[in-house]
């Protein structure tokens, strides 16, 4: 009998014909890839022996497209055609031009014409072409994923790429249309800090409470996950999408202007140069205790020298900043600062010794950097990409992320129904029943909010859409059933089924633009600022929809059966406690409303027991004892 071979499904036939997978960090500042090379994982440089690609592209003239050192090279020269944190763009909307826009060399395509085309910023490059952040991304994305190849000997089976964990959904979505332009195999998006702290699981297996501290250069991120049997859950992330090395390097070129009491409007290339060499000193600084700085450009002359300790004071606010969104991730997580076993050091930044002594301080222990800062992330990556290409590993693991914010519904009065809480661990999907409020109704919006505040009018509105045809039923008697689901990447599609029918709507929520992390954290902020006021504004909102309920129900009621079932005082006593409930409505506190709705229950009781007896009598008339039994079975 011949033997047949048996292999799990996604597994590699042969054991030591492995599948190629490689892990990517796809950076604002640098990017990196990561792979096993025989038994080995590491990041793999370009033929120059440089690991990280700088994620600048610059498009030529002549249809040229330069990536990584080469362009950064000649940024100086050509800035309007040289594209560096393209990451900051991505999964943006037209609108958020205006404001980033600003801050940028570059031409953009008007956002009228923009939204033409999907609602993308496009930037204009000299041969006349017009980029978006999706397509520098994949740019950097397949320049790595071509030194992959040729260091792995062929094709890549399927990446892993790493996003901030405050990616949103669109942002999320920009990222893997930059991978599918690029011809990539997405086995997955992954979370950078729990890139991180795969790679740390690895090297240590430590269990317990971990924090990861990431700081690159435009972006910080925060990230509390709990290690236990090879699992990593996160239990909060934080951070702040517009702080990294970037400032530090504001800071110096701030610094020298002053100094150097340059009083004009500094230009374009001016600010350039002053960036490059600001960063340069910050860089040296880590190593050296002084830095000496000469610089012209065009008519700015500076020539002094900076002291380790003078730059610590430079950015004194923005490690405070950066060390209150510890403290928020921590009170997220629920955890005690004791209970932080291990503090991951990620991102270029912070090799900065005053970033490093900061967070120490802040945790009470030793940072741990025994990982280069710079690759952790790919290299946590590239174990993921390895496990889930199916090339069998022992350290196979689950990984789950959480929602940086509360999804939820709009119910009756504008309130905000929470469906799936922030912070749960993803993939998830949730089902929740509604039904409807009004006699006959047969469609129902469903608007889709995300945020943490109780109206909807405060939070952010996702996706509207409609069902329709829900068969015509009195009030509260069709099932509604809401499902939310959120998959490993953290896109939501929600759908909604009318359970007796079947009837369904479906909707994948894709937003135009996405919310920036500072929108976050005031979203964040204001829910705990207004926490009180809330709760008692939806308190008093669903009084209010129950009084109106109640009020139309008894209405109703007496349109039909009034006159035959009351006498006229019965009737004037209801009205009078209709009108009292109409002026509480209107004015009344909680209490009040409240209790002027149980008046008209009370007062509308006798009536309703009436209308049920009625409508008894009504259907046992003319029927014998056989019928009722028949009709019952
Ligand atoms: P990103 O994740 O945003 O791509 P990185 O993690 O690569 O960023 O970090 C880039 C930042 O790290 C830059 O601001 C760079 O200046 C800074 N950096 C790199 N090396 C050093 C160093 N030796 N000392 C201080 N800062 C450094
Ligand atoms: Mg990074």
């Amino acid at each position: 009998m011949a033997l047949l071979q048996i292999t799990e499904p996604g597994q590699a036939l042969d054991p030591h014909e492995k599948k190629r997978a490689a892990g990517i960090d796809l950076g604002t500042t640098n990017s990196l890839i990561a792979s096993y090379r025989g038994n080995e994982l590491m990041t793999l440089p370009d033929l120059g022996g440089s690991h990280m690609l700088p994620s600048v592209v610059r498009y030529l003239d002549n249809g040229d497209v330069q990536v990584g050192q080469e362009a950064q090279d000649n940024a100086r020269l050509d800035p309007m055609n040289t594209i560096a944190s393209a990451k900051r763009l991505l999964g943006r909307g037209v609108e958020d031009i205006k404001v980033l826009g600003d801050q940028l060399p570059h031409k953009f395509v008007s956002p009228e014409l923009s939204s033409e085309k999907g609602g993308m910023p496009l930037i204009e490059v000299a041969s006349g072409r017009q980029v978006s952040p999706v397509e520098v991304s994949a740019n950097i994305l397949k320049t790595l994923a071509r030194r992959a190849e040729e260091s792995l000997a062929g094709g890549l089976d399927g990446v892993v790429i790493t996003v901030p964990a405050y990616f949103d959904d669109a942002q999320r979505q920009a990222t893997k249309d930059a991978a599918r332009l690029a011809n990539l195999n997405v086995l997955r998006l992954l979370n950078e800090p729990t890139a991180a702290a795969v790679a740390y699981g690895l090297d240590s297996g430590a269990e317990g409470v971990i924090a990861i501290y990431d700081l690159g250069g435009g972006t910080f991120d925060i990230s509390l996950l709990r290690l236990r049997q090879g699992v990593f859950e996160v239990l909060a992330t934080g951070g702040d999408s517009a702080l990294g090395g970037d400032d530090f390097d504001r800071c110096i070129a701030e610094w020298m202007i002053s100094e150097a009491g340059y009083e004009q409007q500094i230009s374009i290339h001016q600010l350039r140069a002053l960036m490059i060499e600001a960063r340069a000193a910050k860089e040296a600084l880590t190593a050296a205790e002084q830095v000496n700085i000469e610089l012209e450009q065009d008519d700015f002359r500076f020539s002094g020298v900076l002291s380790r300790s003078q730059f610590d004071e430079l950015i004194e606010s923005l490690l405070t900043q950066s060390i209150r969104a510890c403290r928020r991730a921590v009170r997220d997580a629920e955890v005690e600062l004791e209970e932080i076993k291990n503090v991951v050091l990620v991102g270029g930044s912070t090799r900065v010794p005053a970033v490093a002594a900061a967070v120490g301080k802040f945790f009470g222990s030793e940072p741990l950097n025994n990982i280069d800062p710079d690759r952790v992330v790919a290299l946590g990556a590239a174990v993921q990409a390895n496990v889930l290409v199916g090339n069998k590993s022992d350290d196979e693991m689950l990984l789950l992320d959480v929602l940086p914010l509360s999804l939820g519904l709009e119910t009756m009065g504008g309130l905000a129904e929470k469906v799936i809480h922030r912070n749960t661990a993803i993939p998830i999907s949730k089902a929740q029943e509604f039904t409807t409020y009004k006699d006959g109704q047969t469609a129902m919006l469903i608007h889709v909010v995300q945020g943490e505040r109780e109206l909807v009018s405060d939070c952010r509105s996702l996706a509207r859409f409609e069902l329709l045809g829900i068969p015509p039923m009195v009030a509260g008697a069709a099932k509604i059933g809401v499902l939310f689901q959120v998959d490993a990447d953290g896109l939501l599609s929600v759908s909604a089924t009318e359970l007796s029918t079947g009837v369904a709507a479906t909707i994948e929520v894709k937003p135009s633009y996405g919310l920036s992390e500072s929108e976050i954290t005031d979203m964040l902020k204001a829910s705990f600022e207004y926490a009180a006021d809330d709760i008692q504004a939806r308190s008093v909102t669903e009084a209010k929809v129950e009084a109106v309920r109640v009020r139309d129900a008894v209405e109703n009621a007496l349109a039909i059966d009034g006159e035959r079932l009351l006498s006229d005082e019965e009737r004037s006593e209801i009205q009078l406690v209709i009108e009292q409930l109409n002026q509480v409505v209107e004015s009344g506190n909680t209490r009040e409303v409240t209790d002027a709705t149980e008046q008209l229950a009370k007062a509308s009781d006798e009536f309703a027991s009436r209308r049920m007896d009625d409508s008894v009598r009504s259907a046992l008339s003319g029927k014998s004892v056989e019928q009722l039994k028949e009709e019952v079975q």
